[in-house]
């Protein structure tokens, strides 16, 4: 166990949490392909067939024999037409040309496409405009897939146009990572459930719905448990029965220093204690371990600190767990306003994103300090990073962003 009255680097823990969920990795399943959106991918992916499978016309138009344009006369000769999805194997003469709609075969003899919205009509005839290109219209068989091509590789994530890619090549389902089970618990004997009236002392429970939403919005059906109370035999009891029936506990609260924080505790005890404190702000005291067959993150009450270390560590946790080896996307943006960090921890300041008219991103930080400060949460769409060690930032600088 790593604990150090300074507790680790973002680094030291990140790769903390990187090892583990290595050693951890989710078995795979195949899911039909519908059931696949927002999963990792646990196989590369081979086309089978080319894309397009066929040469085929990109517009609603006339198929034609580009040479047979600088004789057209009057105009090509109508022989018949092609639509999208007949198999009629058509074939042009000299001088003929065939209505064809978009998606549709070329047919043999064929090489351009003049579209429909150009062309003069006149009754059997048809004029093309003599500025046509050959080729025009026209897309190739294999010019976005060869058959062979490694289309998709295991780690990535499944987006919708990636569901999508293996949808064309026929596939009708994927080898993709199991998704974690999530227990969630928040804890505290301040806490009062949204509905029922506040009693002296008591504040609403309010980081349930916010860790809810972070990991449905990644993709999860995390399972909320009732609170717990700030009692250590409760805190056990119920850790330890999440412990064996899902793959990731997250708690939030009672992980600090207070003489009412019992789960770094319980951890150690009936666990594994990776790493416990990491030099960030907020989300300092955040506790990664393992219980039983479950990883364990227990993030720091206060709600940005429930944000800040979820949108690191728990996200690293639940990719690396999945198997995912492609990085999520990193964001960067100008500071719209200065900003100076006289302590040496890595700070996450919440701030507003917005497209300045130089094709800059900005970031507007919040002016609010103070982690339990949810409104400008609320009011905010992203945390700045700031690094290590002091900093004096000037409007303008270039800073990391993570949107949320
Ligand atoms: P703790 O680490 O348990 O001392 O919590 C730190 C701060 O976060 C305290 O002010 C708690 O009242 C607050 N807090 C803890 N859990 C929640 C929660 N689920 N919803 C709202 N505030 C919370
Ligand atoms: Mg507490």
């Amino acid at each position: 166990m790593h604990e150090f009255p300074t507790g680790l680097s973002y680094d030291e823990a990140l790769a903390i949490v990187d090892e583990v969920a290595a050693a951890h990795r989710l078995d795979t399943e195949s899911l039909a392909l519908p059931r696949c959106h927002g999963r990792v991918l646990a196989q590369d992916v081979d086309a089978p067939l080319a894309l397009p499978p066929f040469d085929n016309s990109a517009m609603d138009g006339y198929a034609f024999r580009h040479a047979d344009l600088a004789g057209q006369g009057d105009g090509l000769r109508l022989a018949g037409v092609q639509f999208a999805g007949a198999a009629l194997a058509l074939a042009l003469d000299a001088g003929q040309c065939l209505r064809i709609t978009t998606g549709a075969a070329l047919p043999a003899g064929a090489d351009t496409v003049a579209i429909k919205e150009n062309v003069r009509l006149d009754g059997e005839r048809v004029r093309i405009p003599a500025d046509t290109v050959p080729g025009a219209n026209v897309r190739y068989a294999g010019e976005d897939v060869r058959v062979g091509d490694r289309v998709l590789h295991a780690g990535q994530a499944l987006t919708p146009a990636r569901v999508s890619l293996a949808a064309s090549l026929g596939l009708p389902s994927l080898r993709v990572a199991r998704r974690p089970t999530v227990a969630v618990f928040t804890t505290g004997d301040e806490l009062v459930e949204p509905g029922l009236p506040l009693g002296p002392g008591q504040i609403h429970d309010s980081n349930r719905d916010l860790l809810m939403g972070l990991l449905r919005a990644d993709g999860l059906e995390p399972t909320a448990w009732p609170r717990l109370p700030d009692d250590p035999r409760q805190v056990e009891i119920a850790l330890r029965d999440a412990a064996c029936a899902f793959d990731l506990i997250l708690t939030c609260g009672a992980v600090s220093a207070g003489e009412k924080d019992h789960v770094p505790a319980v951890l150690a005890q009936f666990g594994r204690t990776h790493f416990w404190k990491v030099r960030m702000k907020p989300g300092m005291p955040l506790l990664f371990g393992s219980l039983d067959q479950a990883r364990f993150l227990g993030l720091p009450g206060n709600p940005v600190s429930v944000m800040a270390t979820y949108l690191t560590f728990g996200r690293a946790l639940i990719d690396g767990l999945q198997g995912r080896s492609e990085p999520r996307p990193r964001w960067r943006a100008r500071l719209a306003d200065a900003v100076d960090k006289t302590h040496p921890r890595r700070e996450f300041i919440r701030a507003r994103l917005s497209a300045g008219e130089d094709g800059s991103l900005y970031a507007d930080p919040n002016p609010a300090t103070g982690s339990h400060r949810l409104r400008a949460a609320a009011d905010s769409n992203a945390l700045i990073v700031i690094g290590e060690g002091p900093q004096r930032l000037a409007a303008g600088a270039v800073v990391e962003v993570l949107p949320y």
